[in-house]
């Protein structure tokens, strides 16, 4: 251990380092506000409270001068500087800088750049809270997040200094914060998801040591924000009744409006009724709103999120009746209409012992400190203490395993000779677990035919156009074969999401492997973080 040299009468140890020098975390990276948790000295779970000790801190930055200011300071100024703000950065991630950045100070940043910035808030907070350096982390997504998303989520966290151990699906993280305890009994777990941005459905078998999760199904673009919305419409156009004037034009009155109705929203979980003033240009409105009204309002919202969990049980091919429990999480399940609407759908008991702000968190430090047991495992290098060994090793001192399943489709493009058009035909369809293998054998479109070229694309549509293209695995024909000459084509999917695709085409072989969510290389990390390096996160 190094001792630093001695400043003054304070500071005059270093962090103290633990044996590997590794220390890590999980991170609920949410759409509105992060949750960081860790695993204690005595293995268990505890959310690591951020530099202002709040126990979550929204996802807000803000552009101060040459510095950049995150959570709450940042979000208490978004209507004074709304210009200067970026918030839900979440909904953009995987965008390509001409799709989506944000400028200031001369500089573009793209979504993961933003992310990146909330991510050092996280990291240099924990750091100041456990007095180590924080060095690994498993970071959450929703279960629906493509590649792309998840490749900006890795980039995102290499930019801001961590080592990115894995990214996992939210249900997935709150099924294991929730299941560690309770594993002797087996179970079918329903996870509802619903936070400030995004919609999550799972359905999770928990037995003996392993969660594997069966299905899943979600809207990225459905959360809190939208009941916020319904609110701050409301107003304005209560406003504009008034005084013939719509106050959303203006930043800075959109930007308070929005605070007020997510304030009122909150109010009406636990209050029948509540008042929203709003002053804009020197005039202002008072709107009296009760929950029977709001819930009027919002009705199509919960109606969505009604069918989306009936749709993840048809896809599960699933009634209520084979569900044991209905884990809630997000800060939205705290309404009361959420609630009816659960209990309306179905009589399976819900679970809310896990605080729905901080399931997702806690599950991904368990995950993260599941990791680095495993790489103890291979390395043979004891790093973690005994208590966490104990704690997180099961009755019969293996590891607790998580299946995943693949979130998308993996196709292969095709030729449909009776359309005269090209279709992609589904190998490894959406919510099969992995590990995965398909194989299959197609014939040759044409006679003599010099090569085949497979195109390997990502997505739930038949059509090429809609799917994501992931790779091209390319082979040399024999000369002189006739038409619908065997292609034999094989995916094989691992846990660690690389795809290899394999194609024989009589007798002549080819190989690709498609290694998704990796995000930078490392120089690639060193050139992208210079970039954001002079820039302070407060
Ligand atoms: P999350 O992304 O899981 O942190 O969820 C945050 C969302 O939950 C935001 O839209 C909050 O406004 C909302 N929220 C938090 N607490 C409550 C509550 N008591 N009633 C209604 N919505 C809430």
């Amino acid at each position: 251990m190094e001792i630093a040299p001695v400043q003054g009468a304070e500071s005059s140890l270093t962090y103290p380092i633990n044996m590997t020098g590794r220390k890590a975390i999980g991170i609920d990276l949410g759409t509105t506000f992060c949750a960081v948790s860790h695993i204690d000295m005595y293995g268990k779970p505890q959310i690591i409270p951020n530099s202002e000790s709040e126990r979550i801190t929204p996802s807000v930055i803000l552009f101060d001068g040459a510095s950049v200011i995150v959570g709450t300071l940042a979000k208490n100024n978004s209507v004074a500087e709304a210009e200067r703000i970026v918030d839900f950065v979440k909904r953009e991630m995987g965008k390509p800088k001409e799709q989506f950045h944000r400028e200031f100070n001369g500089k573009i940043y793209s979504a993961e750049e933003l992310s990146a910035l909330i991510l050092r808030k996280l990291k240099a907070d924990a750091e100041k809270y456990l007095k180590e350096p924080v060095t690994d982390a498993v970071i959450t997504v929703p279960a629906y997040f493509n590649d792309a998303e998840r490749t900006a989520t890795i980039t995102a966290g290499q930019l801001a200094g961590l080592n990115v151990l894995q990214i996992i699906n939210e249900p997935t993280a709150a099924a294991v914060a929730y299941g560690l305890d309770k594993l002797n009994e087996d179970q079918t777990v329903f996870v509802f998801d619903l936070g400030g941005g995004t919609f999550d459905v799972t359905i999770m078998r928990i037995q003996g040591q392993g969660i594997e999760m069966l299905a899943t199904n979600g809207d990225h673009r459905l959360g809190g924000k939208d009941w916020d919305d319904v609110i701050v419409n409301h107003v304005a156009e209560e406003f504009d009744r008034a005084h013939g004037e719509n106050p959303l034009l203006d930043l800075q009155s959109y930007q308070d409006l929005q605070s007020r109705a997510l304030a009122a929203k909150i109010q009406l979980s636990s209050r029948p009724r509540t008042a929203i003033v709003h002053n804009h240009n020197g005039k202002s409105v008072k709107i009296e709103l009760t929950r029977e009204e709001f819930e009027l309002k919002t009705r199509h919202l919960v109606e969505k999120c009604k069918t989306i969990c009936e749709m993840v049980l048809q896809e599960a091919k699933m009634n209520w009746s084979d569900i044991d429990k209905v884990l809630l999480v997000g800060g939205m399940t705290r309404m009361p209409m959420v609630r009816e609407m659960i209990s309306q759908l179905s009589s399976v008991p819900v679970v809310d012992d896990v605080n729905p702000d901080e399931a997702v968190a806690v599950g991904a430090a368990i995950q993260a400190i599941l990791s680095l047991l495993r790489e103890e495992e291979v390395s043979g290098v004891k790093t973690l203490s005994e208590n966490t060994r104990q704690q997180f090793s099961s009755r019969e001192g293996g590891l607790i395993q998580v299946t995943n399943i693949t979130s998308h489709t993996l196709g292969v493009v095709l030729w449909d000779e009776g359309h005269l058009e090209e279709y992609v035909f589904p190998m490894i369809r959406k919510m099969t677990p992995m590990p995965a293998t398909a194989k299959n054998s197609f014939g040759t479109a044409s006679a003599n035919m010099p090569r085949v070229v497979v195109r390997i694309v990502e997505g739930e549509s038949t059509l090429p156009a809609e799917c994501t293209p992931l790779g091209l695995c390319d082979v040399e024909l024999p000369a002189f074969l006739p038409k619908g000459s065997p292609v034999e084509l094989t995916y094989e999917y691992n846990g660690n999401q690389v795809l290899e695709v394999s194609v024989n085409a009589c007798g002549n072989q080819a190989k690709v492997t498609i290694e998704r969510n990796t995000g930078l290389a490392p120089d690639e990390v060193e050139r992208a973080t210079a970039g954001l390096g002079a820039i302070v996160v407060a």
